[in-house]
């Protein structure tokens, strides 16, 4: 109706224009406002389309992605799983044929800079769609409505999109997801409420038939958080765990970060990849650039593994800082660290990679120590172990100076924490309980029992090796490192002149 309103309107106006002319009016004037009129409203029309454009946060992934699932080391077994999921999506005929419902969501749980975001890039490659993402945090806004609004957006202008691009689906991605679907509560914040709603909604407008479909993809480090609507089959029904990568994941994740990089002959990916326990992807590259780096500043043609080393220590401890330290500092500094890297040759021999005295982010000098193979599981005597190894900074201190320091904090926190673990697993004297019925005070008792018995174990343990503390703390001292060999070799020397 609209439409002939319009018509109507133009057609009359040019017959009105044409009769004043026809009755001797000038009707110049008019035609020039016609004109200024017309040319205005397509100025504002076209810096609104603009604006559409420009602020369209959700449409990070605007270029046509490259990234396939080759580019993502590790995580064979999520890559495996997601390919299947994506084999829905790709083979249409099939699940028409056996009357299967279209995938709508995957979730991809996991730590961040594990690759989640690649995964799902690689996805939109794979199925070759368009790929719209988003982080949940874009839709919390203060005024109700607002993210709800946006999540219709986001789904619109990936429509768009893929009709513009001519493809047959899009995947949107959605990090952060639980920033907008968390748990929903009742009612206290209407605003989360009303985009996890609106995107629920989304989620059951896609069908089979449409076109283009969509794949909704989310990622997040806190699956337990998420709202059980969102997680209920038809939703968000597979979930993919996307892991801290293993030694070969690691070694896999460095060959491609390295596939740019002129590395040295003699430098062993593997053992990089021995030396970077617990590291993420995202970690894994910031070694890599970071070796890169320390290359470039020293001018030299290639990557060694001395600027692997360094990175590696950079990423765990921060930047090296020009704190300086007085003599007295220094030495009680290079004490503590060797105290740690006493012990922990003793209970896990060939353990210790690096002894360095070079303050580094909050340490003052830091012991780095290489796991022999990644372990998953451990027992009472090998947690017992690790807090033998944190407490020995403080009984080397006490052997020296008869006081301990501030500098103590961070191994006491990592003790407790093994505590905590060894209760929880029910590792200790207390048997098997429920350690949320625990008081603060019964966790005191068991945790300061514990520590002061390992604590006397310590000390025994250090004292038998004085001389090796007073030989490596000359080298410590004038050359700020001691490599795990040499660290070795010095200890071979004191067990034979014992
Ligand atoms: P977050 O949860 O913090 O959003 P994420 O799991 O989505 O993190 P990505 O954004 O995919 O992590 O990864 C960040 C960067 O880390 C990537 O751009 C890439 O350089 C590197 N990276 C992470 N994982 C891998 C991997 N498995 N293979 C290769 N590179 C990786």
């Amino acid at each position: 109706m609209s439409k002939y309103w319009k018509e109507l309107l133009i057609g009359g106006g040019i017959a009105t224009l044409g009769f004043l002319a026809y009755i001797g009016y000038n009707i110049v004037p008019v035609l020039i406002a016609i004109a200024i009129g017309t040319l205005l409203f397509f100025a504002i029309k076209s810096r609104g389309n603009l604006a559409t454009a420009g602020g369209d946060r959700h449409a990070r992934g605007r270029v046509p992605l490259e990234l396939s699932f080759d580019e993502i080391g590790g995580q064979e077994r999520a890559k495996q799983e997601l390919i299947e999921a994506l084999d829905f999506l790709v083979k249409q005929d099939e699940i028409a044929r056996f009357g299967i419902r279209p995938l709508k969501g995957i979730l991809l749980t996991g730590p961040p800079g594990t690759g989640k975001t690649l995964l799902a890039k690689a996805a939109a490659r794979y199925t070759d769609s368009v790929y719209v993402a988003a982080s949940g945090s874009e839709f919390v806004e203060m005024y109700v409505g607002v993210g709800a609004g946006r999540i219709r957006d986001m789904f619109k202008n990936a429509r768009q999109k893929a009709a513009k691009a001519g493809k047959s689906s899009a995947v949107v991605f959605i990090d952060e997801i639980d920033v907008i679907g968390g748990k929903r509560d009742g009612g206290q914040h209407r605003e989360y409420d009303q985009t996890l709603n609106q995107l629920l909604t989304e989620m059951d407008g896609i069908h089979t038939s449409e076109s283009p479909r969509i794949l909704i993809m989310a990622a997040t480090n806190r699956k337990e958080m998420l709202d059980p609507a969102l997680i209920r089959p038809g939703r968000f029904d597979r979930h993919i765990g996307v892991e801290l990568p293993d030694k070969k994941g690691r070694e896999h994740i460095l060959g491609i970060h390295a596939r740019n990089k002129p590395l040295h002959a003699s430098v062993e990916l593997s053992r990089v990849a021995e030396e970077s326990f617990g590291f993420s992807g995202a970690q894994l590259e910031s070694v890599m650039n970071e070796a890169a780096i320390y290359a470039m500043r020293e001018q030299q043609q290639e990557i060694s593994h001395a600027h692997l080393s360094s990175a590696i220590d950079k990423v765990m401890m921060g930047e090296k800082t020009d704190r300086e330290a007085t003599r007295e500092e220094r030495e009680r500094v290079a004490i503590h660290e060797l105290g740690h890297a006493i012990s922990a040759e003793l209970v896990r021999p060939g353990s210790v990679s690096t002894v360095a005295l070079s303050p580094r982010g909050q340490a003052l000098g830091y012991v780095r120590h290489h796991p022999q193979q990644d372990q998953y599981l451990y027992t009472r005597e090998f947690l017992e172990g690790q807090i033998i190894i944190a407490l020995s900074g403080a009984a080397a201190e006490e052997m020296f100076y008869g006081s301990r320091s501030t500098g103590s904090r961070g191994d006491f926190d990592q003790a407790m924490n093994i505590v905590r673990t060894m209760v929880e697993s029910g590792l200790t004297e207390l048997g098997i309980i429920d350690s949320s019925m625990m008081t603060p005070d019964s966790w005191a008792k068991i945790s300061s029992s514990m520590l002061e018995r390992l604590m006397e174990r310590t000390k025994d343990v250090l004292n038998g090796h004085r001389q090796l503390f007073l030989s490596s703390l000359d080298i410590l001292l004038t050359e700020e490192t001691l490599s795990g060999e040499r660290f070795r070799e010095l200890m071979r020397e004191d067990l034979q002149s014992a």
